[in-house]
């Protein structure tokens, strides 16, 4: 019985040593802003090998599982243009790991009556950018870097839900699109890019958690066991600019700043004790001037990391004159790319038009995804055909 018990006593310890690991989950893809910390333990793999790059023009990487609430035929017609948006980002992205994702065609609450559709990566894991900075990576992205050891990654990659009380036009139908429809494989597309981690974790939720109004926005911060240990970004922000007094300041400056208002592991009894005291300190006037820059029209660039398909700054979504965390920041500028051939990202989709006459409209790009938005997502880490070797980042084994 001793030794039982003692053996018991050393693996709970193995478990607490190997599980303080934290990552983060976004278990409601329509509300991002509720997040929460797991424990990830850390997985060594022994086969870290890629799938086989033949035949990417008519693979397709992603696996979507589709939980449809509506009659069949609306649902194959559903399935049928996920495996065709899936296809589509399989042709322009290197892409070595499959991408599951898990998809919820429903009805949406009345609050959520205006949203398409709400998509999020299922998790987002710790590893360190080429920069030496820890930020988060969407699990879908980090899988491409097959780490031998990385965090534990959920089964699914994305979380994704479409409103099923829109008009949607399916292609396959062969008709004309009537002026209140709206073309699904659009929404579909953008929802998936966004899940790949085409997003920007600046907002207001530092405050709109506690119920005040927004005076500034932040990165997501680490939040602990009622501990403090700093402001965090997306991978998405290594490449924003935010533009004051014409000088482009990098977002990770104002990160840096924001990390000086509180030290390291700092307890709080409260989120509302924690979050007044960011907001006392000198450093919430960086958190108010990444708002002002964000609700100030072209105030916040993309820099795309060098070499990838597009080499010159691209405006974000800094138009709205609210703060909206689904739709400032984490766009491309609607009013300088709704006609181009980046149309995919932005913000707002109008009826009555197709992905066809968005992408003639656009100049006839060979694909949806258009180069600004490709070179996005080839700084961010995914590799292409002509850019192969995407910055990687490094896994720190905590
Ligand atoms: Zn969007």
């Amino acid at each position: 019985m001793k030794f039982q018990l003692s053996c018991i006593l050393a693996f709970t310890h193995f478990l607490i040593a190997f599980a303080a690991n934290p990552c983060i989950d976004y278990p409601d893809p329509l509300n991002p802003a509720r997040f929460e910390f797991t424990d990830c333990p850390n997985i060594i793999e022994d086969d870290t090998e890629d799938l086989p790059n033949v035949e990417r023009g008519i693979q397709n990487f992603f696996h979507v599982d589709i939980n449809c609430y509506s009659n069949a035929i609306l649902c194959k017609k559903i399935k049928k243009a996920f495996d065709d948006a899936g296809k589509e980002i399989s042709k322009v992205l290197k892409l070595k790991k499959k991408i599951y994702v898990n998809a919820t065609f429903e009805s949406l609450s009345f609050s959520e009556r205006n949203t398409l559709g709400s998509t999020y990566p299922t998790r987002s894991v710790f590893l360190i950018s080429d920069d030496k900075i820890t930020r988060l990576y969407p699990q879908a992205l980090a899988k491409q870097f097959s780490l031998k050891t990385h965090p534990e990654y959920n089964k699914y990659d994305i979380n994704s839900r479409f409103n099923a009380d829109f008009s949607w036009w399916f292609k396959a139908d062969n008709k004309k699109i009537k002026p209140y429809q709206y073309d699904f494989s659009v929404v579909v597309l953008h929802e998936l890019i966004h899940g790949l981690g085409f997003i920007s974790s600046w907002d207001n939720s530092l405050e709109t958690d506690v119920y005040q109004y927004t005076t500034g926005l932040t990165p997501y911060y680490y939040f602990y066991g009622n501990k403090f240990d700093g402001f965090i970004e997306n991978i998405f922000d290594r490449y924003l600019k935010v533009i004051e007094n014409k000088k482009k300041i990098p977002s990770s400056y104002y990160t840096a700043q924001l990390n000086k208002s509180i030290p390291p592991m700092t307890p709080f009894y409260t989120r509302l004790e924690f979050t007044n005291k960011v907001k006392s300190s000198p450093q919430w006037k960086y958190a108010k001037l990444v708002l002002k820059a964000a609700t100030t029209n072209n105030s916040i660039v993309f820099t795309p990391a060098k070499r990838t398909s597009w080499n010159q700054d691209i405006y974000l979504e800094t138009s709205l004159k609210y703060f909206d965390a689904g739709s400032s920041i984490s766009h491309v500028s609607q009013l300088k790319y709704r006609k181009t051939s980046d149309f995919i990202m932005t913000w707002q989709q109008f009826p009555g038009q197709t992905l066809e006459y968005f992408i003639q409209r656009g100049g006839n790009y060979k694909s949806p995804i258009g180069p600004r938005i490709i070179s996005i997502l080839e700084s961010i880490g995914y590799a292409t055909d002509t850019h192969p070797n995407p910055v990687k980042p490094t896994f720190h084994n905590h």
